[in-house]
């Protein structure tokens, strides 16, 4: 089984979705990763998951990722009174810190936090963004703002601070028993929810030392003032448009999307694009026109992976919906236009064997229009040095390790298979050759290119590259 396009696809698992039937349709249809939203799910419904997801790939004989997306600092007001209050442009509303219940003019806000860096002048929003206070005077104990939109607020609505940097960690308590629960499953991705700053990477790697990928979602100003050392510590990067959209003004998102893509990709980081893709094939079976434009926007970008949330976890067409991404993902990456547009966006390599070595390989494989790139990986490091190269030709990552496929599975471009380390440089040809060939990717006489460490299975020193033709008697 193999796809028909590079970009990769997210699929996040809900109630519409969470079944092993409907898994199997949305993987066939294309999905190349499940995501669990923590905010909903339990761990043994990620137990569960879990477990149906490694069924899939043993029927697939295909690495399947799974994103762990932590819930994070969600931070919320305190119960109120009636269950709801209006709030009138020109109001003066209260935030205390003590316990209360909220009434008029009144309401809790159980985050000392907030009232330590809080600053006159800053913006408070309520309910995603709904409703809109500017802080007139702060102090340790309460923060009156003017209310700058009208609106209704309701108990425990969340409350976002575009404009302060909180001090508080990524990582909530919960957080931390969610990554215990996912890295004693072995899941191969687990993104942080409204990182601040660098710091909050580096505290979840200490935490999950190397057994997990961690993805930061950038979804906060602060966030993205630090973006470069965030992904310099990441693994990977989340374009979080719905928060984003919330913490700064929605039209700023598009130029971010591009910015963060951007330098994700420059840094050979895998970038997903996520949030209201096909918002609308929650209720239809059809998206709208911009929607598609949407999605084909991030494919033309070179983004590694497009992500669906609400459309497959709680939408009327989850399974429509992945068909949908890919439909739409393959016909982008066949307009003529795309691969002069990817082409335009190459980065330089850097002065590293691996980079020179993935140059090199593009440059033969177009050059001699061979059918496909194959490198063998250990840690996947190798392999993502040469998707950072946008070949035109596919990618095969070979390697010995189930968690690396898994990993790699959201990476633009790679085709990951599991195979023993190669027994000598004729072991290596043959079953590069035998696997481009079993997999779809090659026809008897067509020619490959080889990437491998030698001596075989050093890890880290990727130093030979081979042409290598399919043998016409492969199909026997
Ligand atoms: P969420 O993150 O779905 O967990 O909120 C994605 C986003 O904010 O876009
Ligand atoms: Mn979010």
């Amino acid at each position: 089984m193999r796809r028909n396009r590079r970009v990769k696809i997210v699929a996040t698992l809900g109630p519409a979705s969470t079944n092993e039937e409907t898994m199997r349709r949305l993987f066939e249809e294309g999905a190349d990763v499940f995501r669990v939203n923590m905010s909903h799910a339990t761990h043994e419904g990620l137990a569960e998951i879990h477990a149906m997801v490694r069924k899939l790939e043993s029927e697939f004989s295909r690495p399947i990722g799974i994103l762990v997306d932590l819930q994070g600092p969600k931070l919320r007001i305190g119960q109120l009174d009636s269950g709801a209050i209006r709030l009138t442009q020109g109001d003066v509303l209260s935030f205390v810190r003590r316990e209360a219940i909220g009434g008029l003019g009144r309401v809790q806000l159980p985050h000392p936090e907030i009232f330590e860096a809080v600053e006159q002048g800053h913006t408070l929003l309520l309910d995603d963004g709904k409703l809109k206070l500017r802080v007139v005077e702060a102090s340790d104990v309460r923060i009156d703002a003017e209310v700058m939109t009208s609106g209704t607020l309701g108990s425990r609505k969340g409350i976002s601070l575009p404009d302060t940097v909180l001090p508080l960690g990524a990582l909530t308590d919960k957080d931390c028993a969610d990554i215990e629960c996912a890295l004693s499953l072995g899941v191969s991705w687990i993104a942080l929810s409204f990182v601040q700053r660098p710091e909050d990477i580096a505290a979840a790697r200490k935490f999950t030392r190397g057994r997990s990928a961690i993805m930061a979602k950038i979804e906060k100003p602060s966030a993205v003032n630090h973006l470069k050392e965030i992904i310099d510590l990441a693994d990977g990067i989340m374009v979080a448009r719905g928060d984003l959209g919330v913490e700064m003004p929605v039209e700023k998102v598009p130029g971010l999307q591009k910015q963060i893509s951007r330098a994700a990709r420059n840094a050979g980081k895998p970038v997903v694009v996520a949030t209201q893709m096909l918002e609308s094939m929650i209720y239809a079976p059809v998206p709208t026109r911009a929607e598609v434009s949407d999605v084909a926007t991030a494919v033309f970008e070179g983004a590694d992976a497009v992500m669906l949330s609400a459309e497959s976890a709680v939408g009327k067409y989850p399974v429509e919906a992945v068909a949908t991404m890919d439909r739409v993902a393959v016909e982008v990456e066949r307009d003529p236009l795309y691969a002069a547009i990817i082409h335009a966006q190459r980065i330089d390599p850097l002065a590293t064997g691996a980079d020179a070595i993935s140059a090199a390989a593009r440059t033969v494989a177009e050059t001699l229009n061979l059918a496909a790139i194959v490198c063998y990986t250990a840690s996947g490091a190798t392999s993502l040095r040469a998707a950072r190269e946008r070949p035109q030709q596919p990618i095969l990552a070979l390697t010995p390790i189930p968690a690396t496929g898994r990993k790699l599975a959201i990476v633009w471009g790679l085709h990951c298979v599991l195979t023993d380390d190669p027994r000598d440089l004729d072991d290596m040809v043959a079953k590069a050759c035998r696997i481009t060939y079993q997999e779809g990717f090659a026809l008897p006489g067509q020619q490959v290119i080889i990437s491998a460490g030698v001596p075989l299975g050093t890890p880290g020193a990727t130093n030979m590259l081979r042409i290598a033709s399919i043998d016409v008697g492969a199909d026997e």
